[in-house]
Formats: C-alpha cells, sequence, structure tokens
C-alpha cells in the first residue's frame, strides 16, 4: 500500500506508512482513467505531484477517450486544473504537523528539515497564493507543551500574517494528547491531568506510548488548553482551529480517575435523584455505592454482544457526554473570543459498529456546536467494492453532519469522493471556513467546477426527506453489532433506490412529524416515552415502518412481555408497517476480503466486533423492502428517477433563490451513465421558471427541457460521466 507523504489537509497520521519501495505516493489526477483499486488509497494530498504530473497531464488532455465534446476540445475546467497544476509545480505544502513530531515518531522522509525551512518563507506562501491556493493548515500546538511549541506557535503567527496578506485562510491544528517527556518537563503538574484506567494506569495513543490521553473531566487541562486558543485566535487571527484526536480509548483503557469517579457519580444522582429511581435502575440504595465495571483481563470487553448491566449502560453514556462537554467547552470557549473563527473537530462519522462504546464518539451531543468535522478514516473511500460489489460511502455521515450544522472536510482529489462531497455536504455559513473545496490544493476539473460553484449553488441549502430512519440511543448504544446490521442494510436500501431519508436520534423525536414516514430497522430498544411519541405520530397520519426485533426492549434494555408497536395495524389516520427481516446477502469471505479498514487509525486497537464497508451489501429482499418503504409514503415520493443501483441522489432546496437541486453521483466508473429521466415533486409555489443542469463534462449550463405536471415537474438529466446536477427554479 503506497502511501502519500503527508502536507496539508486530512489528519491522518502515517501508522501504516508507505512502502519504502515506493516512497512516492503517486497523486494521480483522477481524471488521468485511474483504477479504482488505486483510487481507494490516493485520498490525501501530495506533495509530489509536481514529479509525474507533466507526463500524465500529455496523456490525459490529449488522449481522444477524454474528450469532452464534439469539438474534442478540453473542458474549462480541464484547462483551469491543467493550469492550477502547472503553478503548483516546486511549492513545498504546508503541514499540520511539527517537525519536532516527525522526528520523535520516525518513519519519515530524510528531507524533512530541508522542507520546514521552506514551507513558510514568503517567497513559498506567495508561490501558494498565485496558484490560487486560498487555504492552509498549519502546526501550531501538538501536546508537547507551551514552552517547548513557543517557537512553533510564533512561527505560526508570522505565517498566518503572510498568509493573511496573500488572502489565504489559516487553520490552526491543535493536538489532543500530552507528550510526556516534554510537557511533564516544563509543567511537572501536568502528570496529574492525565487518564488512569482501572489499575491506576496511564492510557497511551496507540503504540506512541510518549503521548498520553488527558482525562476529558480535568477542568485544568482544559484551561491549559484554552490559554494556547486565546493565543491562536487573538495572537494568530486564525480563521479555524482544527482539534484532533477527538474520541476516547475502548474499554478497558477508559479514565476512572477520581475526577472521573466523582463525575460518574453525580451523572447518576441527577438521572436517578430518588432512592426509589436509583433502586428500580440499579438495584441499590444509593449511586454512591456503584463502582463502573472493573475488567479482569484486557481483552473481556471483546466478549460483550451487547450491554445490559445498567452501571455499564450508563458509563457509555457517561464516557459520551465527558467527551461531548469537553468538546462544547472549547467551542463556547473559541466563540466567545471570535464567533467567526470555524472550529473543527475530528469526531469521524457514523459507521457500521458501535462508536459510542468504542470511542465514545454520540454526534448529537456536537449539534451546533462544531462547523466542520472530518472524515480522517480508512476503509470508507466512495466505491462499488472490489471483493464484494457492495456501494461503499461516507452518506450517512453527511447526513448525520448535516443534522448537526457541520461541514465534511474529506478528500476530494478523486472525482468520486468529490462528487458525493457536492452532493451530500452541508457548507457552514461561518466565515472562517475555507469552505470545503478550498481545503485540498489539489486542482482537479471537478474540483475547479466544485469552487466555481460553491457559493451559487452548494451554500444555504436544506435538505428534503420524506422517511426518517430513527436511531434510537439505546438500541445503537448498548448493542455492539447486531443492530448496526439492520440499520445499516435498511439505509443502505434507500440510498441506492435513491429514497429521500434522514437519519433522526432520540434528541430530534420533536422533529417526527417533519416525515411521511419514520423508520426504525432493528431498533431493539425503544423507550416508554418515545414509544408514546411514535403512536401519536401515526394517529396524526405518519406511517411507522418497524423491521426485526424493534421495541422489543425498553430504554433500560429490558424485555418487554408485549411489544407495544406490534401487531402492524392502521392507529388513527396512519399505520404501523411490520417487515419481518432484512436478508442479508454477504458471505462470510466478505469479512475476509475486506480491504484495509481503519475508522480510528493509529489511535485504538482493532477488537471490536464490525460489519466492515465491503459488507454493505444491498440485502437479497432490497426490492420488497423498497417498495414497503415507497407504499407506506401518503404522499408519495418527492422525486423518482429511473437511474440504476448504482447511481445515488440527494435532492435539497435552496430557499433563498427559490430553486430545487438534485444532485446525481455515479459510482460505476467504468460507464457513463445513460440519460436519466427525473421526476420532482415542486417544493415552492408557482410556476417552474427553468430546468437547467450542470456538469463538469460541459463547459456551459445547459437548460433542459421540462414538463410540469400538477405540483410535479418532469425532465431528463443527460448522459453522465459521475457528477451532474439538475437545478429547478421556481
Ligand atoms: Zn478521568
Amino acid at each position: 500500500m503506497h502511501r502519500c507523504r503527508e502536507r496539508a489537509a486530512t489528519f491522518r497520521e502515517m501508522f501504516h506508512f508507505r512502502n519504502p519501495a515506493q516512497p512516492y505516493c503517486v497523486s494521480i489526477p483522477a481524471w488521468a482513467t485511474v483504477a479504482s483499486s488505486v483510487n481507494t488509497h490516493i485520498f490525501r494530498p501530495c506533495v509530489l505531484v509536481f514529479k509525474i504530473v507533466p507526463a500524465l497531464l500529455l496523456f490525459s488532455f490529449n488522449h481522444p477517450a477524454r474528450a469532452q465534446d464534439a469539438s474534442n476540445q478540453p473542458t474549462r475546467w480541464e484547462t483551469r486544473a491543467q493550469q492550477k497544476t502547472e503553478l503548483n509545480q516546486g511549492i513545498t505544502w504546508l503541514t499540520h504537523e511539527p517537525l519536532d513530531f516527525l522526528l520523535r515518531r520516525g518513519d519519515h522522509f530524510d528531507d524533512e528539515p530541508d522542507s520546514y525551512q521552506k514551507m513558510c518563507t514568503p517567497e513559498n506562501l506567495k508561490r501558494m497564493a498565485d496558484a490560487g491556493i486560498r487555504y492552509g493548515r498549519i502546526y501550531f500546538y501538538k501536546g508537547f507543551g507551551k514552552e517547548y511549541e513557543k517557537a512553533n506557535m510564533e512561527q505560526a503567527k508570522t505565517t498566518a500574517a503572510i498568509m493573511h496578506g496573500l488572502g489565504m485562510k489559516v487553520d490552526l491544528y491543535v493536538g489532543g494528547t500530552m507528550f510526556t517527556e516534554t510537557l511533564y518537563h516544563e509543567l511537572p503538574e501536568a502528570k496529574n491531568w492525565e487518564q488512569r484506567d482501572q489499575h491506576n494506569q496511564w492510557v497511551p495513543y496507540g503504540s506512541q506510548t510518549f503521548r498520553h490521553y488527558a482525562c476529558p473531566n480535568e477542568p485544568a487541562y482544559r484551561d491549559y488548553l484554552k490559554t494556547i486558543l486565546k493565543y491562536a485566535v487573538e495572537e494568530v487571527h486564525a480563521d479555524q482551529i482544527s482539534f484532533d484526536n477527538i474520541m476516547l480509548q475502548p474499554e478497558p483503557e477508559s479514565c476512572r480517575c477520581p475526577r472521573c469517579l466523582a463525575a460518574f457519580h453525580d451523572f447518576l444522582r441527577q438521572r436517578y435523584p430518588t432512592p426509589e429511581s436509583v433502586r428500580r435502575r440499579f438495584g441499590l440504595p444509593d449511586v454512591d455505592w456503584i463502582v463502573p465495571t472493573e475488567w479482569d483481563s484486557p481483552t473481556q470487553p471483546d466478549g460483550i454482544g451487547a450491554l445490559n448491566e445498567p452501571v455499564l449502560q450508563e458509563w457509555v453514556r457517561f464516557r459520551c457526554e465527558s467527551l461531548g462537554h469537553y468538546a462544547n467547552d472549547l467551542y463556547d470557549y473559541v466563540k466567545s473570543l471570535n464567533p467567526n473563527v470555524s472550529v473543527l473537530y475530528n469526531i469521524k462519522g457514523v459507521y457500521s459498529y458501535n462508536r459510542y462504546w468504542a470511542n465514545a464518539v454520540y454526534h448529537p451531543l456536537y449539534a451546533n456546536r462544531i462547523d466542520v468535522m472530518s472524515f480522517d478514516t480508512g476503509g470508507y473511500d466512495a466505491r462499488i467494492d472490489a471483493h464484494t460489489g457492495a456501494l461503499v460511502s461516507q452518506i450517512r455521515s453527511y447526513k448525520v453532519a448535516r443534522r448537526l450544522k457541520a461541514s465534511c472536510e474529506a478528500p476530494l482529489q478523486d472525482d468520486l469522493l468529490c462528487a458525493l462531497d457536492m452532493a451530500f455536504d452541508y457548507e457552514t455559513p461561518v466565515t472562517g471556513s475555507p469552505g470545503v473545496p478550498f481545503t485540498t490544493h489539489v486542482s482537479t476539473p471537478m474540483l475547479e467546477f466544485y469552487r466555481e460553484y460553491l457559493d451559487r449553488y452548494f451554500r444555504g441549502t436544506e435538505s428534503v426527506a420524506d422517511v426518517a430512519v430513527l436511531h434510537t440511543w439505546p438500541s445503537m448504544a448498548y448493542s455492539i453489532n447486531d443492530t448496526y446490521v439492520p440499520t445499516t442494510l435498511m439505509e443502505q436500501v434507500l440510498i441506492q433506490h435513491k429514497v429521500p431519508f434522514d437519519i433522526l436520534f432520540d434528541e430530534d423525536m420533536e422533529q417526527i412529524s417533519r416525515y411521511q414516514e419514520i423508520i426504525l430497522p432493528g431498533q431493539e430498544c425503544v423507550g416508554d416515552a418515545q414509544v408514546q411519541q411514535l403512536l401519536k405520530f401515526v394517529r396524526a397520519g405518519g406511517t411507522l415502518l418497524l423491521t426485526g426485533n424493534t421495541a422489543q426492549y425498553n430504554q433500560w434494555r429490558e424485555r418487554r412481555r408485549v411489544n407495544p408497536l406490534l401487531p402492524a395495524r392502521t392507529e388513527g389516520k396512519g399505520r404501523i408497517v411490520y417487515l419481518p427481516e432484512i436478508i442479508r446477502a454477504d458471505s462470510p469471505a466478505g469479512k475476509a476480503a475486506a480491504v484495509e479498514e481503519n475508522a480510528e487509525p493509529g489511535a485504538t486497537a482493532q477488537r471490536i466486533t464490525r460489519m466492515s464497508p465491503a459488507q454493505w451489501l444491498l440485502p437479497k429482499n432490497h426490492e420488497a423492502i423498497d417498495q414497503a418503504v415507497v407504499a407506506g409514503l401518503p404522499q408519495g415520493l418527492s422525486l423518482e428517477m429511473d437511474a440504476p443501483l448504482t447511481t445515488v441522489m440527494d435532492l435539497l432546496t435552496r430557499p433563498a433563490s427559490r430553486e430545487t437541486i438534485v444532485h446525481l453521483v455515479n459510482f460505476d466508473r467504468h460507464n457513463p451513465l445513460a440519460p436519466v429521466s427525473v421526476t420532482v415533486r415542486k417544493e415552492f409555489s408557482g410556476p417552474v421558471k427553468s430546468v437547467s443542469c450542470l456538469s463538469p463534462d460541459r463547459n456551459q449550463t445547459l437548460p433542459l427541457e421540462f414538463k410540469e405536471e400538477a405540483d410535479h415537474v418532469t425532465f431528463t438529466i443527460p448522459a453522465t460521466k459521475i457528477y451532474a446536477m439538475a437545478v429547478i427554479a421556481q
């Protein structure tokens, strides 16, 4: 697996570093016809583009197969990408990692010190600006200690001033671990900020045992970070601050320091304030008697399939809230200094395994207190999986990010990844954010298209969804793997059958009336209060679609004698529909053949039982599931199109311009998409003024003929390579 030399946007540290025989990652422009097996590993920006690009450019721009229209001329996107790529030559790209870190960790290039010398010079920064680069993430504070990194922080101030003078936005990187050798040297009391496991042992960052995690409940550590953030905002004038390593380690490496134990007891006392409620929940008279689970071996947690024990259930929530409050506190602090500074957290997206349990990341706790979230994962690159045929994407993560009002920082140099970002990303209005297409220095025709239309079509959008998939907290938190299978596969059906949907959590229950249908795929635990809310939704005319063992348990995973959501029935104006099973289509071999997959690169042991993305094959009964979903919509689908299952779509409105936008992404890299007939419900009042198609396949906006009928409009999107959007103006 060859790997890029890391120089820019994404966070990933090179744990599975390049093969020494392949010293340079070939960052092939995505338009140069790259096999998908190569594409899955070129998702990070490379510094060495200039070494190989000229030859490829000749190939890509003169190759007849790449001709964009009858005149055989390159598109203006191709021309611009070529020009920018030429301007990029010779630039030494900025990095978020300080040199000392690379040297301390090892596994780097022999010329790193030279690169660092060149990187921040006014000449190099000027060349970047001249090449159209509008943003850079620079190293600022990695965790070595404020004194130790003083020179870095001052360098950041100088660099930022030059970048601002050149019209570039500055992103400052803040690491999330404590480097014991230096920090404890200059500040011995920092040792008291460490996480401590049940054996009073510190918790390291993977195999880098010289990096320890700080306790999320330690206020002194936050206060220390705040002095650094104050410098970042007030002295360096950061546009964005990027916090890395926002996660906790899986059991048994979770903090049980005296602070955390006291905070846990306070947490329990708030949730169970009376002796009766404590006894009903735990069978004990007083929350102070409660001891968090103590493991008898490092591997004991791996044997658990479901969390039935109440203290362990509460512990999962407590860990998530501890981390969430830590991040919220830093967010509020940065915003109190300057609300225009964008805050990025590397919390990653939602995948088909239990990250509440594994890493204490529960996304709703970050709602409205995160401006950008980073994907920074391995194995989730958009593709039709070469081994299994599964359609793999981060679409779920994008949908959750939109609910949080966060942009997603994803690697965009691959055309398919870029197309997905255009289709699904929410662009934060926070002025410090550079806009996702500007977070990479790479230039591809698709990125040039994205950059040109960012403000016009990709900002200020809202999702249109007919159905919502509800992830209930106890179902997803107290099941290690089982509930993730039907949930993931139901969402896979909605994605590939192009049903407009959102993902909701318990925190969103008051919004369920916005949807025609709520789907609970194998949501085994549905709380008593939640049952009542769902029944109220049904009585008002909504459809509830349940599968498998939904609602067999209550909010504490206590098995019910009677399932209140069954049998399937009409109730009031609505109905409850029941599908007994979502039938998996993947074979056990799918797991074995899975490509490298690591949602927490370098930071976490990969022990947890999980469904891998290569296993996201459409279930055997996907057509019946799709039909049941659609039949349950009292007003029908907002959008219908006759595209194959390897095509995905997103449906958005842009209220400021009274436009409805359909994004189309073709996952089949080898075959362009044939013209697609689309019928869309009108989202605004009044007649349709125009329907137009935009795509990096052509230079100009293409007006489309359309037919208006009652509240629908029908048109045809012409043949598309990877990405197109149709804009309906009213
Ligand atoms: Zn602690």
